[in-house]
């Protein structure tokens, strides 16, 4: 059986071709799955019953397995979904006025092992297949749809999620093969058909997988900074160590010749006592001078077992002052769906610490892929 949410559309394509169907056919089905958000490959009433009756044969369109779905206050949504084996990932939905974001898991774990990761800390467990990867967006708007979501762009009749941030549990640049496809579902107009600007990235560093994206499907890209020398970088993210900063900060110049935006973001996770001392707002400041950039701050979120603590909201308005006067648009993330610890590091820390044993016993024996 196959997957359709497997098949982006250029394998779409070729599925359809194998079998002697016109390129068109592939447009049209994949309309159903990623537009109209279907389960059903007998619901495609504009395709011809042997089509139809071909497709019932051998193909499927399975989406993830909810483990739990939990809304927060302020309406961020957060869906643990069944990875198979006794592990599980996470999509986080963030609505905001004018947009739908939804946050998307490449990796069951990660083997990076970044000192405050949550999901590091969890070790690596397995990619997610492209079927995984685009079924949590397949999922969100499906469910976000029948749950009558409101937002002004639901009503001129787009998708629930107008953006995608790569920033769940995972290194997406690790898991290239599976991921590119993906993205180019997400971009493809008989898909989801996002700009690459709505579209985001984000990595630790991995040099030439940067390039490679460049090359293959440049979207928007964000950078995970953490320190602005290398002595401290190769403590907080160990990729550092075989891709040193002056390689990252020309790998991100080499980029931006052919990114969606005409910057780079960096994300900055303020640990305290670490990394948020005014020498390391100056060393940051000479890093990225040539680097058109912008600063994202991120409050640390804790987990159980860290060395690490959160910075001061003090201590975190004067480095991005610091970084402001330099010149550097630098934000500092909001915290959304607290209550139901949506936040960015704190995806995989609901997996190991409540649900992974709970998991292993009741769910992954009724799991088949
Ligand atoms: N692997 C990719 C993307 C996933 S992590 C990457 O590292 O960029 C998304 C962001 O959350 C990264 O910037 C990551 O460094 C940050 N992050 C990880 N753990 C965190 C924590 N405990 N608190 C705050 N941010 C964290
Ligand atoms: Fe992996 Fe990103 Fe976490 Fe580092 S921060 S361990 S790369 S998920």
């Amino acid at each position: 059986m196959t997957n359709l949410l497997d098949l982006d559309c250029q394998a779409l394509a070729a599925f359809f071709a194998e079998r002697g169907e016109r390129p068109f056919r592939a447009k049209q089905v994949s309309r159903w799955v990623h537009q109209r958000f279907i389960d059903d490959v007998t619901a495609m009433t504009d395709l011809g019953k042997p089509l139809r009756e071909f497709l019932a044969a051998g193909a499927i369109i399975r989406g993830p397995q909810v483990i739990r779905d939990t809304i927060a206050a302020d309406g961020t949504r957060k869906w643990l979904l069944d990875a198979g084996s006794g592990n599980a990932v996470e999509s986080v939905y963030i609505p905001e006025p004018d947009r739908g974001t939804l946050c998307i898991s490449s990796q069951a774990g990660c083997a990076l092992d970044c000192a405050f990761c949550s999901t590091g800390k969890q070790g690596f467990n397995r990619n997610l297949t492209t079927g995984e990867i685009i079924g949590q967006l397949w999922h969100a708007n499906r469910t976000l749809l029948a749950d009558g979501a409101t937002g002004p762009w639901i009503r001129h009749g787009r998708a629930p999620i107008t953006n995608v941030v790569m920033m769940g549990m995972g290194e997406p640049l690790a898991n290239f093969d599976n991921v590119v496809p993906a993205l180019t579902s997400m971009l493809d107009d008989n898909a989801y058909g996002l700009s690459r600007r709505r579209v985001t990235l984000s990595t630790s560093g991995i040099v030439p997988m940067i390039d490679r994206l460049r090359d293959e499907c440049p979207v928007a890209l964000a950078v995970s900074l953490h320190a602005g020398n290398n002595t401290l970088r190769d403590r907080l993210v160990p990729i550092n160590r075989k891709h040193p900063l002056s390689e990252l900060m020309a790998a991100c110049l080499r980029y931006l010749e052919r990114a969606p935006r005409d910057f780079v973001t960096f994300e900055y996770v303020m640990l305290a006592a670490v990394n948020d001392e005014p020498q390391h707002a100056r060393e940051l400041i000479d890093l990225v001078r040539d680097v058109p950039c912008k600063f994202n701050l991120i409050p640390f979120n804790p987990f159980p077992g860290t060395e690490f603590h959160t910075s001061s909201r003090a201590k975190i308005v004067a480095f991005q002052q610091r970084l402001s006067d330099a010149g550097l648009v630098t934000t500092i993330r909001k915290t959304r769906g607290d209550d139901i610890d949506a936040a960015c590091g704190q995806l995989a820390g609901q997996v190991q610490d409540r649900t992974k044993r709970r998991l292993a016993t009741r769910i992954a024996p009724a799991v088949a892929h």
